[in-house]
């Protein structure tokens, strides 16, 4: 038992070593992504759940990596945070939403855009103007831009966050308080909150079709946004039961693989052109 519980240890042990090689390769890589154009924004449409038209997408990052191939922000957004590169990412991010919904105008589509923000951003002394910046540059709208924030993100520093949900939403772009249901907000933070959406995490949307449980607090909590003014969308609609239990709940938006799964920007310009009646 002593011998096994030792190989065990040296396991864990090793795949540790191994796990903070790759963490240091990954960081040390993602350090010129940036300047070696490596990094794309991909766009994963929100259906409005009446008319069932696309209403914008939220924008979701990738790197192409030259040995690793795709890498998805699971990997290397929780590196960025650790070694200090997520305000540069954030800032590229912001930048490039903007320059693509120039470019979209520009095409003669009218497309919104939702951009996820890190704690770090939230935090950022200069994040409203380094926005009003990127949108004034590319001459867009800052109501063409959504801005998700989590929910637990959103608790951590209460602070930062009233302070700049308030000015993006002065800025005239729409707040949203994504992955809900997963942090412990209370109704009276959630009031005080000048968001005007709020998106319900997957795991609920997940267990819809076979849960009851999940249903009743689906349903609360598209009650409860509605009676508080917010919009909600449902993250992670996978199948055509889950769509149909969700707008017999009256959910507003909705968004996953079941319409569309995130895509390039060229491929997002035929596929709302398309939809577009
Ligand atoms: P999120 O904001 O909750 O984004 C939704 C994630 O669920 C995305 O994963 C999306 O591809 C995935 N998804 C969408 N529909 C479905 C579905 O029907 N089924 C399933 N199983 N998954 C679905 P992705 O792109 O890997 O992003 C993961 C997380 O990385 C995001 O979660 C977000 O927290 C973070 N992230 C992505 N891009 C950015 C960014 O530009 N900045 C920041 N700060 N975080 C980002
Ligand atoms: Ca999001
Ligand atoms: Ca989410
Ligand atoms: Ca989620």
């Amino acid at each position: 038992a002593k011998r096994a519980g030792g190989s065990t240890y040296a396991f864990f042990e090793s795949s540790m070593e191994q796990d903070a090689r790759n963490q240091l390769e990954i960081q040390h890589d993602l350090r010129s992504a940036i300047e070696r154009s490596e990094l794309e924004l991909y766009y994963q449409p929100k259906i409005d759940g009446k008319s069932g038209q696309i209403t914008g997408a939220e924008a979701l990052i990738r790197w192409h990596h030259p040995k690793r191939g795709l890498v998805m922000p699971g990997i290397f957004i929780p590196v960025a945070e650790r070694f200090g590169l997520i305000g540069a990412l954030g800032n590229w991010v912001l930048e490039e939403s903007c320059r693509q919904l120039r470019e979209w105008l520009d095409q003669g589509l009218r497309m919104r855009v939702a951009v996820n923000l890190s704690v770090h951003q939230l935090r950022q002394e200069d994040l409203v103007q380094r926005i009003r910046r990127s949108v004034e540059s590319h001459r867009i709208d800052a109501s063409l831009l959504t801005f998700e924030i989590t929910e637990s993100v959103a608790m951590e520093d209460t602070q930062a966050t009233m302070k700049a949900f308030a000015q993006l939403a002065h800025l005239g772009s729409t707040v949203s308080i994504d992955d809900f249901g997963t942090g412990y907000s209370s109704l009276a933070y959630l009031r005080k909150l000048p968001a005007r959406q709020l998106k319900i995490d997957r795991s609920f949307v997940m267990d819809l079709d076979t849960s009851t449980d999940a249903l009743a607090v689906v349903d609360a909590v598209i009650k409860l946004a509605h009676a508080l003014g917010l919009r909600v969308v449902a993250e992670g609609v996978e199948t055509a039961r889950q769509r149909d239990i969700l707008l017999s709940l009256n959910c507003d938006e909705l968004q996953g693989y079941f319409f569309a799964k995130p895509m390039s920007a060229a491929k997002l310009t035929l596929w709302a052109m398309v939809d577009d009646k």
